[in-house]
């Protein structure tokens, strides 16, 4: 059943969705050469906390972090450790805040200084782009394969392979919840969403072939051809027309948690 939710539960749903905006606005300044993805983690979980939600993946189904940060061809699920950034690295910050028993879940992709390639810069403008299309095309009525369809259309057009094990899902009063959003599929196909539905798109694109492997860490997802990938993800409801993206990333930070 896909959960249809109140007044309520989307107030709260706005407030986590606003931390995790937030809280990528606020990890963006550090992005720089030289700081592990530790201390990220850190500086996430201190500031969801801060805001007064805590760390949706801490925890979840064992994971031994906060946040996940996954570097090049680290796809999703990167542990925090020791590694270093560097320049031109493609870092993904995939966040989750959880206010009051409800969840936010957005991922973006990051270059530290410069890009390495212009494949890398573009692989994450086409990325990017791939999520809105699949954004485009919800609206009360539509289906999870007009979503797929969407974004399917824009990662062939560039010829990035699409990761197909992982997807998008519902999102609520836990992370993951029913449906899956495939980022393939055809229209029309599907599971229906209707007005009050929450989900989040998530297209993660690959410079190379859709192949992923696991790491022996049994967390990190890698591309099997080791080509960069990018990840970008919004947790939206559907509404009437169209939609209203939660995790928005035209929030503002106050003065108080700009660096320096
Ligand atoms: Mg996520
Ligand atoms: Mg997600």
């Amino acid at each position: 059943m896909i959960v249809v939710r109140t007044e309520e539960e989307i107030n709260k749903l706005r407030i986590a969705g606003k931390v995790v905006g937030l809280t990528h606005k606020y990890l963006e300044q550090f992005l720089k050469p030289g700081i592990t993805t530790k201390e990220l983690d850190r500086l996430a979980k201190e500031f969801i906390e801060k805001k007064g939600c805590t760390c949706s993946f801490e925890g979840l189904y064992g994971f031994p972090g906060s946040i996940c940060i996954s570097i090049n061809n680290e796809v999703v699920h990167g542990i925090p450790g020791n590694r270093k950034l560097k320049e031109g690295d493609i870092v993904k910050l995939d966040i989750g805040a959880c206010y009051e028993g409800y969840h936010g879940d957005s991922a973006w992709s990051y270059i530290v200084g410069k890009p390495n390639t212009k494949k890398d810069e573009s692989l994450l403008k086409e990325t990017e782009e791939a999520l809105m299309a699949g954004l485009g095309a919800i609206h009360n009525g539509c289906t999870t394969g007009d979503i797929g369809h969407s974004v399917e259309k824009v990662a062939k057009k560039y010829n990035l392979g699409i990761v197909r094990e992982l997807v998008g899902h519902g999102v609520g009063d836990k992370v993951h919840l029913e449906p899956d959003v495939p980022n393939y599929g055809k229209e029309r196909k599907g599971p229906v969403l209707h007005t009050g539905n929450v989900i989040a798109v998530e297209p993660m694109l690959n410079l190379g072939s859709r192949d992923i492997y696991m790491l022996e860490d049994e967390w990190t997802i890698v591309t099997d051809d080791d080509s960069n990938s990018a990840h970008f993800e919004h947790t939206v409801l559907i509404t009437e027309n169209g939609y209203e993206i939660l995790t928005r990333r035209d929030v503002e930070l106050e003065e108080e948690d700009k660096k320096n």
